[in-house]
């Protein structure tokens, strides 16, 4: 899928994270972050391989501890053995500068550090361990991320825009002055690690808050007022729906201002979810907005009166489910297979007109209607199946579809 015409990208340099390219007009990263103690090597790895096979293509890990600072060596090894390439960013906070400085092999085997202006350190020791950080990225050739945060925004600065804006002739709000110091946080410190010796090519900016509107707000200001490339994320979005409704509706704007080229979404998973839901919200924003395309995606009525069995329902997820468990081996074979769109619908009210513009598209009996559903192949109606096997056929049409359309090179789709 190309990018939609509506988006014009917002132009920013390019800075390499490993070999994944972010800004500059690389397509814009997926990115997650591990929720398993980085000192147990064993977790870490597995879930790291987790959230790669969701899609993920940089992953986070934090770096709290002298254990977890010498696990990352070993996480990475363990990983490349596994033949798992994803680029590990390590999150420092505190202590980064100590970490670093004690254990090179944690620096050389991240491709990224993030660091946070406001938990750097306090007071005179603050730009001192900065610049021991920036030091460290500038020896081993390693990009920075610059994450601000609205929770842990430096009070130095704050204080002193506070004073500014005090002897205003007409002061702003206080919130106005808060998400001004989030930018000038992350602005000041990224022109610091410049002076200091790291080049801008290897700066990433974010600046992450919990509300939507602020978070557009500082992003929209943010974006006109440097060339680097930008991590999107709501931080602290929360958990189930209200977490994903909430990034979506956030980075749905930025987005299609152009502004964005990283992203990733903050979900607190349920006891029993798995870490990997934030990769597929993430991939299913940037595919529905058009921006990029990551697994076939089913349309599907919401279902009404006229739909009394459960029965599309399971059609659509199980559907769903199987195109989205088909992909590790897909995406290798079937180059385009991704832009893939499936309908399945609930009845002849809109079932035959969303099939037809679906790639392959079924619209199964309603209630009182001939037990019968029709299927479309590219906007043509192919067959009529009938009977207890209807799942089962259609998944056949399906898969007989990406063969067909996407074998050989992948030549021959609309
Ligand atoms: S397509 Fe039919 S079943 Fe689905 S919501 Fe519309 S009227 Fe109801």
């Amino acid at each position: 899928m190309t990018l939609h015409k509506e988006i014009v990208r917002r132009p920013s340099r390019r800075v390499m994270v490993g070999h994944v390219a972010v800004g500059g007009g690389a397509p814009v990263v997926v990115q997650s972050m591990t929720n398993t103690d980085t000192a147990d090597v064993a977790a870490t790895v597995r879930q790291v391989r987790e959230l790669w096979e969701a899609g993920s293509e940089l992953v986070r890990i934090t770096v709290n501890t002298l254990e977890a600072a010498q696990a990352v060596p070993r996480i990475r090894e363990r990983l490349d053995v596994q033949g798992c390439n994803v680029p590990l960013i390590g999150d420092f906070h505190f202590n980064g500068h100590k970490l670093l400085g004690s254990v090179p092999e944690c620096a050389q085997a991240l491709a990224k550090l993030r660091i946070n202006p406001g938990n750097v350190g306090r007071g005179a020791k603050r730009d001192e361990q900065f610049a021991q950080l920036i030091e460290i990225a500038c020896r081993y050739d390693k990009p920075v991320r610059i994450g601000v945060n609205w929770g842990s925004l430096d009070q130095t600065l704050l204080a002193r825009m506070m004073d500014e804006n005090a002897r205003m002739d007409r002061p702003l709000e206080v919130e106005e002055v808060m998400r001004h110091a989030v930018i000038a946080s992350a602005l000041e410190s990224a022109a610091r690690a410049e002076e200091l010796g790291l080049p801008g090519e290897r700066i990433i900016l974010s600046c992450k808050l919990s509300g939507v509107q602020d978070l557009i707000r500082v992003y929209r200001d943010l974006a006109a007022r440097c060339d680097y490339p930008l991590h999107l994320g709501l931080t602290e979005a929360g958990m189930g729906s209200k977490g994903i409704v909430a990034s979506t509706a956030a980075l749905a704007v930025l987005l299609q201002e152009g502004i964005g080229d990283t992203i990733r979404v903050s979900l607190t998973p349920r006891p029993d979810e798995p870490r990997t839901t934030e990769v597929q919200v993430a991939q299913e924003i940037l595919q529905v907005m058009g921006i990029r395309s990551f697994t076939p995606l089913v349309t599907a009525c919401p279902g009404c009166g006229r739909t009394t069995s459960t029965y599309f329902q399971e059609l659509a997820l199980n559907i769903q489910t199987w195109l989205r468990a088909q992909m590790p081996v897909w995406r290798g074979r079937y180059p385009g297979v991704e832009g893939m769109s499936v309908a399945v619908m609930g009845c002849v009210v809109n079932g035959p007109g969303e099939s037809r513009h679906a790639n392959v598209g079924i619209s199964l009996p309603g209630t009182g209607e001939t037990p019968v559903a029709p299927v479309f192949v590219d906007g043509e109606k192919t067959v009529t199946l009938k009977g207890d096997r209807i799942a089962e056929e259609f998944q056949t049409i399906v898969q007989d579809y990406v063969e067909r359309t996407y074998g050989g090179q992948g030549t021959g789709h609309r």
